[in-house]
């Protein structure tokens, strides 16, 4: 695949896990069927598998050259995890790092890692399991982290609740946390390239999005703010993995009705290849145009 543009930015979308995930009434608690079937060329098999009925994801990492830096946005799932509780990604085995390094990056080229939330499925690859440890993948990254997301994350994990998240922060938060990589950050953080965070809670108490912007084109990394283009059609339907429902419901909606025929290019963190796009009004809701 080309690689995205922002400017003189270059982005490239680097895959964990692309295939049928959910089942959209389990997702989505207000799902609605007749949504589907009335927008069916809208969302085709692309988007939901036809021989499952499952919604179609991508766990993906974004790869940002900015010039002057190298950033990986989110880090997906991760080998080796022990996901009991997510039998399809449990101990999974994949070729991301290979796939990394088909695009000429080493895991030591990359400067700085920045999750959009603390979610099992966007920090599985800070770490890799070496000698039975879990060490930082990317030996010279600083992991930035907004603090308002981690100490959330580090108070459930603390608590012992039996949660994937819980055990991702010990097994995929920690490590990087011990050896000094993190960065704690307020939700306004920026870095001089022209990339910044913007809080989007809801989704999870400490979400942001991350805004680029280069030579005049502007991009958002939306991470979970939205999860299936169906979503466009329906901002109000929020998932069973928001912390908190209604304040997803409010951060989705503002996101929409705000880059809805902005130009602004939309990078979500689960929408299967080609990802990027554009929202477009579209009678009276909104629709998800696939950058091809
Ligand atoms: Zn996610």
């Amino acid at each position: 695949m080309q690689p995205i543009r922002i400017g003189s930015f270059e982005v490239n979308r680097v895959a964990d896990y692309e295939g049928p995930s959910f089942a959209p009434d389990e997702f989505f608690p207000d799902y609605d069927p007749a949504v589907v079937r009335e927008n069916a060329e809208l969302l085709g098999p692309s988007l939901i598998d036809p021989a499952s009925g499952k919604l179609v994801f991508s766990f993906h990492s974004f790869v940002i050259k900015t010039g002057h830096h190298t950033i990986l946005v989110d880090a997906c799932i991760g080998n080796d995890k022990e996901r009991p509780s997510r039998p399809q990604w449990h101990h999974m085995k994949s070729s991301y790092i290979d796939d990394l390094a088909r695009l000429g990056v080493s895991v030591a080229d990359i400067d700085y890692v920045m999750c959009t939330h603390l979610h099992w499925d966007h920090v599985g690859w800070n770490t890799r399991l070496v000698d039975g440890t879990w060490v930082p993948t990317f030996p010279k990254a600083r992991y930035v982290m907004a603090e308002r997301e981690f100490d959330h994350w580090r108070q459930v994990h603390d608590s012992g609740a039996d949660t994937p998240h819980a055990t991702a922060f010990a097994d995929s938060v920690l490590p990087v946390v011990r050896t000094g990589q993190s960065l704690l950050v307020g939700s306004d953080f920026a870095l001089d390239d022209g990339l910044w965070f913007e809080p989007y809670p809801g989704h999870t108490p400490g979400n942001v999005v991350i805004h680029a912007r280069s030579g005049g084109e502007r991009g958002i990394f939306v991470g979970d703010v939205l999860h299936h283009p169906l979503q466009c059609l329906k901002p109000e339907w929020s998932t069973r993995a928001c912390t908190d429902p209604d304040g997803s419901r409010r951060s989705r909606t503002r996101l929409v009705e705000e880059y809805a025929d902005s130009g602004t290019l939309i990078l979500p963190a689960h929408f299967p290849a080609p990802t990027a796009g554009h929202i477009k009004r579209h009678g009276a809701a909104y629709r998800f145009d696939f950058q091809e």
